[in-house]
């Protein structure tokens, strides 16, 4: 039996979103080759009135609807009996997505691919009551400076980037390793790519890729890194 590699646990009140995301192309190929794992939590399951109410006006006042506390510890609990492995030396962390947050970059992915159990918490409305974030979130991310309606995108983004590095995920093994951002590229912009034909409309392709001389072909890639 295989073993999944990465479990992710998706708190959200949209799952539906996520469908199609996770029904295509590499993410879904590396769920069926069970390199990853994604459990969808609508965390409005838990919420105990007849209306599964989940927001509430904000005390002191102001515009925008907070998302309650009681629903989202309760569906954390869940996910710490349900899902949670079972070996104490498996490393889990839980994510909040917020503007707020630290920004999500090549080096933070790369961290967080490390973690055998990721939690990510997706916002809506105005955010989160702040006692789910001081006590139930290791790290909070932003995906840029600019504000989604919901965390349902940026955990998508963290999703795929985090897949992407897995063993075993990208069809050639060690091909994330020359990509922008990475080490082996100083965190830098990759160079450009080009393939067949040589001419196309009589837009050539650079005469140093056409050469065979590998050595050069490296030095000119590196000369194009931004
Ligand atoms: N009031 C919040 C603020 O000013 O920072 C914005 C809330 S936003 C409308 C609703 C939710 O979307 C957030 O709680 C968060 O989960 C998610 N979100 C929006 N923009 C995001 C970003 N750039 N990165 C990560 N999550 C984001």
């Amino acid at each position: 039996m295989n073993l999944v590699i990465l479990n992710f646990n998706i708190l959200t009140l949209f799952p539906e979103l996520f469908t199609s995301f996770l029904g295509e192309s590499i993410v879904k190929r590396a769920i069926k080759s069970k390199k990853i794992q994604v459990n969808l939590i609508n965390f409005r399951d838990f919420a105990k009135d007849k209306h599964h109410t989940v927001d509430d006006t904000p005390y002191g006042g102001g515009a925008g609807m907070v998302l309650k506390c009681e629903p989202i510890f309760d569906a954390f609990a869940s996910i710490n009996s349900r899902f949670k492995i079972q070996d104490s030396k498996l490393k889990t962390r839980t994510v909040f997505l917020t503007p707020q947050g630290k920004r999500l970059t090549q080096a933070r992915v790369e961290k967080l691919a490390r973690y055998n159990q990721l939690t990510l918490l997706c916002g809506h409305y105005e955010g989160v009551d702040q006692r789910v974030r001081d006590e139930l979130i290791d790290e909070e991310i932003s995906i840029g400076d600019y504000v989604l309606t919901g965390g349902e995108l940026p955990a998508m983004v963290l999703i795929d980037a985090i897949s992407r590095l897995q063993p075993g995920v990208l069809g050639k093994e060690d091909s994330h390793l020359q990509d922008s951002f990475t080490k082996a590229l100083k965190r830098k912009k990759e160079y450009p790519h080009y393939t067949k034909p040589a001419d196309f409309q009589g837009l050539k392709v650079p005469d140093i890729l056409l050469s065979g001389n590998h050595a050069e072909i490296e030095k000119w890639r590196k000369s194009q890194l931004k």
